[in-house]
């Protein structure tokens, strides 16, 4: 039996919890939702094995979702949907399997394994399995999803330039009706294209404003993309924007295939990442990362060293380093770990990005911060004295060498 059955008897139980209490409830039912998950798995697929019609290449019936949909009132889409899931977890993805049925993933993560290696061969898929599940479930799904593309184009670097090709060919624009005399107009853009357009407007809408101006950013960057997109006029001040394209060294040397990052986007091939990388173009910035343990190595440098410095954390934090916090570094405070009114250095060592909740959350001091040498690697220590690990997700996927620490670069 689960252990938090009691929880299961009624509200008193769960009513006369502490705080850490709560916390552990949360976890253990997560991990029990997922064993759950698992075993709805396996059954659906024992439910496919006999509704497959036999001979030495079964086929499902057409009609087993249908049973199913009955069964659990889902539409007839939404269990051949979890048939087809079930189907290919069981049979192509063990370790996934293994990993939902232990609690160490949940299913949407599950799902996302299922997905990414859908059109790999069984023996990648089973390379990317082993690779994305070696580091774990990772603090969101966001990274989990681009720890599985970076694993799929670097077990497959040939059918990951193959298939961005492709899909470069299906770029299109849509629109779409809304309620409330609205409609959304949408395009599918190669990744390079898409970030530079949306930074673009994004400096724009930042600069346009007037310091009273009652719109927000969302508001803003809308006008921006109308004016320019109908030819408006408007008094936009040219602005300058920059993206980092992150290449491992052996990759832009055009030694390995090794895949590289396109910065807020994640893991792109290694051939788009050389072109970027050497692009004549001042769009582009190129971060060169050590090819063994996917640490930085290198910004190509600024003027101004503190500039440099900001970018160097940046770059190497990506997002907010609060444990499951997404937002862009590039939007986040630079927080001196040991504050420099009590002698904190200004450098990677004692430096993190930090979103302003989580910064302010930091300074109010019931979380504790550890900050342990240049690479990024930080331990929170929650007011019910959890303790988290967290470290920077590196730039190729490997498991990260701790030592040596390299010297971090002069600014
Ligand atoms: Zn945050």
């Amino acid at each position: 039996m689960c252990p938090p059955c009691d929880a299961c008897a009624g509200p008193e139980p769960i009513a006369g919890l502490d705080a850490d209490a709560c916390l552990t409830l949360m976890a253990t039912i997560v991990q029990e939702k997922a064993r759950l998950d698992a075993a709805l798995i396996r059954t659906q697929a024992r439910f496919v094995e006999l509704r497959s019609a036999a001979g030495p290449d079964p086929v499902v019936s057409e009609f087993a979702a249908s049973e199913i949909a009955i069964e659990l009132d889902l539409s007839c889409g939404a269990a051949a949907a979890q048939l087809k899931l079930a189907h290919t977890v069981t049979c192509r993805l063990p370790a996934t399997l293994a990993a939902l049925a232990a609690g160490a993933i949940d299913l949407g993560r599950a799902r996302a394994v299922a997905d990414a290696t859908d059109s790999l061969s069984q023996v990648h898929a089973a390379a990317v399995e082993e690779k994305v599940l070696a580091r774990g479930g990772r603090a969101s799904h966001t990274l989990f999803r681009q720890a599985l593309r970076r694993a799929v184009l670097a077990v497959d670097p040939d059918g990951a330039q193959r298939r961005h090709e492709k899909q470069r060919r299906e770029r299109q624009v849509r629109i779409g009706p809304l309620d409330d005399g609205m409609a959304e107009l949408w395009a599918f853009l190669p990744a390079a294209d898409a970030q530079a357009a949306y930074q673009h407007i994004d400096a724009l809408a930042r600069c346009a404003g007037a310091p009273d101006d009652p719109r927000s950013m969302d508001e803003r960057r809308a006008d921006v993309l109308t004016d320019l997109l109908l030819g408006r006029h408007h008094d936009y001040e040219p602005v300058h924007i920059e993206i980092g394209v992150i290449v491992p060294a052996d990759t832009l040397l055009g030694l390995t295939d090794a895949p590289g990052e396109l910065a807020g986007h994640g893991p792109i091939p290694a051939g788009l990442a050389r072109d970027l990388a050497c692009a004549a173009n001042a769009t582009w910035r190129r971060i060169l990362t050590d090819p063994v343990d996917g640490s930085l190595l290198d910004v190509s440098r600024r003027r101004f060293p503190s500039a440099a410095l900001a970018r160097h954390v940046q770059t190497r934090d990506r997002t907010c380093r609060f444990p499951s916090c997404r937002k862009p570094a590039a939007a986040c405070d630079l927080d001196h770990v040991q504050p420099h009114a009590d002698g904190g250095t200004t450098d990677p060592a004692n430096l993190l990005t930090l979103c302003r909740r989580h910064h302010r959350m930091k300074h109010k001091g019931n979380w504790l911060v550890d900050l342990a040498g240049s690479r990024g690697s930080v331990t929170w220590t929650s007011p019910e004295k959890r303790v988290h690990h967290t470290g920077p997700e590196p730039y190729i996927d490997c498991i990260p060498n701790p030592e040596p620490e390299l010297d971090p670069p002069p600014f």
